[in-house]
């Protein structure tokens, strides 16, 4: 029976994380749980799951799931903010830790987890996209298991099963296109929230949403894979595959390339990170290559999406503190666009603009690199307040 604490319970990967624990729970025993503020969720996997340890993102919620909770019995610690974050990424029972939190918030309590000597399983692309270095060393230093939970990642991770020891030639990352791929430029000028929110293939949070019809996301997997991998940014492609039944390729020095394909569900890639280096029942549909009749593949357009190429010049920067710019410019412009402060071709426009303005520094430890995303998050958030009201 595997131990597992899940870092945002409530969002898109932790609820999928559940419905998994739900379908084996003679596998998998939910040791902790930590959301943001839907209460009224938390409260019922609380009462499902029954984990020792259970975290809200603020005070006033902590306080309201423990009224609520008043009539539960069995042991069970409930905080809040950091330090609730860090006790349930350190759980004592948890073997594995469920990295689901949208964001940079998530950072911290990952490296809490890997600290502690935990089994990681990552959805969380800020932590390697804003520490990926710090990141993989803490993760050798400490010997644990780390598992992506990124569609294309674990793609990728399947392929090298087995073949760790063999020389890549390419990563071959496939995106859907979001649903702008075919827009025309002037077109793109009057796309909606409703219509960015509303993704042909996957069913995701918002903010992964709105990065897949930037390109942002793909861009921000090349850096993972960059990391995750150690492969340099010239050996790792981008494919435009609107079918997303392949999730990723890997192609090794003899010329064969290993693809993993399946239906578009994330419970595929959790079920793998959760059992391995077992299979199990994830509960997805097959996939049925007559009725799909045929699969494309196109070039990503970087000039209509220039967020894909903004995150590979990124990586040919030395240090990491482009990458944090990128990032939280990027967190930023789509906190605008979901509050429908910006139109959606701002988004580029305001992480070009912050990659061009502000000057990378080195940042080396966690702290710095917290402070440094703090500090540009803060400079945009307040350009944009200047602007509006200048
Ligand atoms: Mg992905």
């Amino acid at each position: 029976m595997k131990g597992i604490s899940v870092l945002g319970s409530t969002g898109s990967i932790g609820i999928q994380t559940l419905e998994l624990a739900r379908l084996h729970p003679d596998l998998f025993r939910i040791t902790a749980l930590a959301a943001g503020s839907n209460v009224d969720l938390l409260e019922r996997q609380v009462r499902e799951f029954r984990p020792v340890v259970v975290s809200c993102s603020k005070e006033t919620s902590a306080i309201e799931l423990k009224r609520r909770l008043s009539d539960y019995s069995g042991p069970l610690w409930i905080g809040h903010s950091t330090e609730g974050l860090e006790r349930a990424a350190t759980a004592v029972g948890a073997d594995l830790v469920v990295g689901g939190l949208p964001g940079s918030i998530g950072l911290r309590p990952c490296f809490a987890a890997v600290q502690a000597g935990k089994d990681l399983a990552l959805a969380t692309k800020e932590v390697l996209v804003m520490a990926g270095k710090l990141f993989m060393s803490t993760v050798a230093r400490e010997g644990i298991t780390l598992l992506p939970v990124d569609s294309e990642q674990s793609a990728i991770f399947q392929c090298l099963h087995g073949n760790r020891e063999c020389e890549i030639k390419r990563i071959i990352l496939t995106a859907s296109g979001g649903p702008f791929s075919n827009f025309p430029r002037e077109r793109m000028e009057r796309i909606t929230r409703d219509e960015t929110l509303n993704h042909p293939r996957w069913k995701m949070g918002p903010k992964v949403t709105v990065d897949s019809a930037t390109l942002m996301n793909k861009g921000l997997e090349v850096i993972e894979a960059r990391w995750l991998f150690d492969v340099p940014a010239n050996h790792i492609e981008v494919v435009i595959h609107p079918e997303s039944i392949i999730h990723s390729m890997v192609e090794f020095a003899d010329g064969s390339i290993l693809a993993q394909l399946g239906a578009t569900d994330m419970r595929i890639p959790i079920s793998y990170a959760l059992a391995f280096p077992s299979r199990i029942n994830s509960g997805t549909q097959a996939v049925s290559f007559p009725a799909l009749g045929s699969l494309n593949f196109q070039m990503p357009d970087t000039n209509r999406f220039p967020l894909l190429k903004a995150a590979y010049d990124v990586l040919e920067q030395s240090g990491n503190a482009s990458a944090i710019i990128l990032n939280a410019a990027d967190e930023v412009a789509v906190e605008l666009f979901l509050s429908e402060k910006i139109p959606f071709s701002y988004i580029p426009k305001i992480v070009l603009g912050a990659l061009n303005r502000i000057p990378p520094i080195q940042v080396e430890t966690l702290e710095e690199i917290e402070a440094f995303h703090q500090q540009v998050v803060n400079r945009l958030r307040k350009d944009w307040a200047a602007a509006v009201t200048g």
